[in-house]
């Protein structure tokens, strides 16, 4: 039988790493990546034919469960009309309704591939249609790896960031303020020194790429406010959240309505999808009808777009959010009782299916506060789980994913392994 480490061998020598995205390759673990044979539900199997619960469900586009059928049969039924057409087709207008319908501050939607591709043409709209240059974004927030947008933070709140990636020049990056995540103040200060021209704030309105940090109360409510008053543009990038926390996504959870909206990942039910969604006024400066360019030769893909229906259908059955809440609650507060049991400093949170497991007393509020848990704990509870078949994200940087199909079984099983797993922990614990 091929091994994942004969595999992982013969894709290094082809691939850049092995691997086609870099946390896929287990460097912040550790270890071996597991090469993914086939999915189902909760569940994944490698290619040795281990099976693992999965939480993290292709990063979130799973929220229906590996292979959902109805999902499965639509793109079935698509591929046999055709794979591509470049010209219109029904169902991106049925793609855009559907999500029109459920997000009242998107009057209109261009459809793309990815959500890098998502964001960067937010930026640029954002841009064009203020006709101002420079954007704040927040330490710890990810929005894709479009140049502008891989800055980290200066030392100084407002000194210039340094580009996160080479090949990235700083003059790039010269218009991408960073500020702190949660932190009003330093956004404050921002907007007096270089309030008249600023573009947009781009924001994950839960942060969800450097472990699950929450905005805190009035966090969001505050930025819609300085953003209104100074002509900027707020744009949330719902990349991982839209329809992950709740039916009308972040916006309607928290009560803070955006001038645009990014979306990804779920919108395409584990195809390549992205959107741009804003009033008509503002998407109305894309092209063709506008001046900022923005265009995709497989944007809007039937097959991906068909994928993309059949799981925002399913999405809008009664309860479907309170189930799937009610489950990731019970994950996260038990996984925490547990862990706190055994002696570990220990906490986790929770927002509809998505949760964050923290080893440290509380749970953080910006990307320092996250870059102060226990990273080593984390690469031992990370290996110990999925040597008894549990499948985290393989890094402390990553939220975790329950899908529809995670019912309470598949929870207890999880938190069986759990319990043997933290008392493991505790004798290695420093
Ligand atoms: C995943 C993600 C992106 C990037 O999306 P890709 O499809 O990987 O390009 C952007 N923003 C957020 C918030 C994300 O979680």
């Amino acid at each position: 039988m091929i091994s994942n480490k004969d595999l992982f061998e013969r894709a290094q020598k082809c691939i850049p790493g092995g691997v086609n995205s870099p946390v896929r390759a287990f460097l912040s673990v550790g270890g071996c990546p597991r090469f993914i044979k086939k999915a189902y539900g909760p569940y994944i199997w490698d290619i040795e034919e281990n099976k693992y619960i999965d939480y993290v469900g292709s990063w979130g586009p799973a929220i229906l469960g590996h292979s959902n059928p109805e999902v499965i049969n639509s793109v079935i039924e698509a591929a046999k009309n055709g794979l591509s057409f470049g010209a219109p087709t029904e169902g991106e207008t049925e793609l855009a309704e559907l999500i029109i319908s459920r997000i009242p501050s998107i009057e209109q939607i261009r459809l793309v591939s990815s959500g890098t591709e998502a964001t960067m043409t937010a930026i640029r709209l954002a841009r064009g249609f203020t006709n101002k240059t420079k954007i704040i974004k927040f330490e710890g927030c990810y929005h894709g790896h479009s140049d502008s947008l891989l800055v980290k933070a200066g030392s100084g709140l407002l000194t210039l960031g340094q580009p996160t990636s080479s090949g990235v020049p700083t003059s790039f990056i010269k218009d991408t303020i960073v500020l702190e995540f949660n932190n009003t103040e330093s956004v404050e200060k921002a907007f007096k020194q270089h309030g008249k021209d600023i573009a947009c704030i781009i924001v994950e309105p839960v942060a969800g790429n450097m472990n699950l940090v929450k905005p805190k109360e009035g966090f969001l409510r505050f930025l819609r406010d300085i953003c209104t008053q100074n002509d900027s543009l707020l744009i949330f990038d719902e990349v991982m959240t839209g329809f992950r926390v709740g039916p009308e996504c972040a916006q309607g959870l928290f009560g803070v309505s955006p001038d645009i909206t990014t979306l990804a990942k779920i919108i395409g039910g584990g195809l390549p999808v992205g959107a741009i969604g804003a009033r008509k006024n503002i998407m109305e400066y894309l092209a063709p009808q506008g001046g900022v360019y923005q265009a995709g030769t497989l944007s809007g893909n039937p097959i991906a777009v068909a994928a993309g229906i059949a799981t925002l259908r399913q999405l809008s059955k009664p309860g479907f959010y309170e189930n799937l809440s009610k489950n990731t609650q019970l994950l996260s507060s038990e996984l925490q009782n547990i862990g706190r049991k055994a002696g570990l400093k220990f906490s986790t949170d929770y927002i509809g299916g998505m949760f964050g497991i923290y080893f440290s007393d509380s749970v953080p509020t910006s990307f320092i506060e996250s870059s102060n848990c226990n990273s080593e704990l984390f690469k031992y509870f990370f290996h110990e789980m999925l040597d008894e078949g549990v499948y985290m994200a393989p890094s402390s940087f990553e939220a975790g994913f329950l899908s529809s199909t995670h019912d309470e079984n598949v929870i207890h099983k999880t938190l069986d392994i759990a319990e043997k797993v933290f008392n493991r922990l505790k004798k290695i614990d420093m």
